[in-house]
């Protein structure tokens, strides 16, 4: 008999967010005339903040969190109302912008990343049991079966008609990139409600508008994923996304063996690559989120060549299994750590 234990789950539990503002920071220094207003909520499976500084911050509050919820009532691939729910439920079917949108953006992102992000990955979610289900191990056979159908060239976006066909087997989840694109949105939200200072934490995934009320940007720390409330280092950031994947997030463990829910599509087993995390700093919201999952997958030497190709669009801090930080140039002068870093240069 397999005994499984369910360690730990961030989404409910909450604790696990990867990236916290350090005392001191956000909050305790605003500008007199700047009215602050915060909201906790859970949306996406997860706990989620915001903190907002302007005239009327609470009305601009109160949009970002309706942005954010209409984006989970679309896109949770475990809602069968969603609009996601619907694509797989019935073999595809009509889309709205966002989903459009993030189809393009992903279907992009497999093949710059020759394979190591790929959205219809879903049915192997199903499989492990990270999505629906009880955690499971299951066989190598049922993998490579499930493995034919996870290919997002296979799907079939009709841009100009709004529509998407998927082909028999075929499913899609956005897992992976949908909160980098919702805090994407809010941020968005919120500069049409004339706010200029703010910081959303969705679950770990940090979204900067421009800088503190004071006029210093924001520091953000990158938690450690081995120490639970430990930090790698600390950040300082404006006008940007800055967002972590592990295989600490979600896990569980079986027979003394852990296994978590970034997988690896070559293999339909969870990544183990080299990385323990990735953290992706961008202006773009929904590239971050997509790269921190992808470069996790690709491990480091090949995370550190495709940021080289890349460099103009994020920068990137990887902590490997064997306990070796590297930063990239681009925030050579914007990180600070008590601990030893490499850092990896544009050649
Ligand atoms: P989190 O959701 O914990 O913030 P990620 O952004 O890394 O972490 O997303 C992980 C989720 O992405 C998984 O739960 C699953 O839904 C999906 N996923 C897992 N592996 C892949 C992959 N190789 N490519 C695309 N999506 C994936
Ligand atoms: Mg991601």
């Amino acid at each position: 008999m397999r005994k499984i234990r369910k360690l730990w789950q961030n989404r409910i539990v909450g604790s696990a967010i990867v990236c916290l503002t350090l005392l001191g920071g956000a909050g305790c220094s605003a500008a007199p005339e700047k009215a602050e207003a915060t909201r906790d909520f859970f949306a996406m499976d997860t706990f989620m903040t915001l903190q907002v500084y302007g005239d009327r911050p609470q009305n601009a509050i109160d949009a970002a969190v309706e942005e954010i919820e209409r984006l989970d009532g679309l896109l949770s691939t475990e809602d069968e109302n969603s609009e996601v729910g619907r694509l797989n439920a019935e073999g595809g079917g009509s889309v709205g912008e966002d989903t459009l949108y993030l189809l393009q953006r992903s279907i992009a992102l497999t093949e710059d990343t020759k394979g190591a992000f790929d959205i219809t990955i879903y049915p192997v979610m199903k499989a492990w049991g990270f999505a629906g289900g009880t955690y499971r191990v299951p066989e190598q056979t049922e993998l490579q079966e499930l493995l034919r159908h996870v290919n997002a060239a296979a799907l079939v976006v009709e841009e100009k008609e709004y529509n998407l066909q998927l082909p028999e087997h075929v499913q899609i989840d956005f897992g992976s990139i949908a909160k980098g694109y919702a805090s994407q949105r809010a941020v968005e939200v919120l500069r049409r409600e004339g706010i200029e200072s703010a910081m959303l934490n969705l679950g770990g995934n940090v979204a900067l508008l421009g800088t503190k009320p004071d006029g210093t940007g924001w520091r953000i720390a990158i938690q450690d994923p081995k120490k639970n409330g430990n930090y790698l280092g600390v950040v300082e950031a404006k006008d940007c996304f800055i967002i972590t994947s592990g295989g600490y997030e979600r896990y569980f463990e079986e027979d003394g063996v852990i296994y978590h829910h970034i997988m690896d599509p070559a293999t339909g087993m969870p990544a183990r690559n080299g990385l323990l995390s990735v953290t992706i700093l961008s202006a773009d919201g929904t590239l971050a989120d997509g790269l921190s999952t992808a470069l996790f997958v690709m491990g480091p030497e090949k995370a550190t060549d495709y940021w080289k190709e890349h460099h103009d669009l994020f920068d990137m801090i990887l902590y490997t299994e064997d306990g070796t930080m590297y930063i990239t140039e681009g925030i050579r002068e914007s990180f600070s750590s008590q601990r030893p870093f490499e850092v990896i240069d544009y050649e």
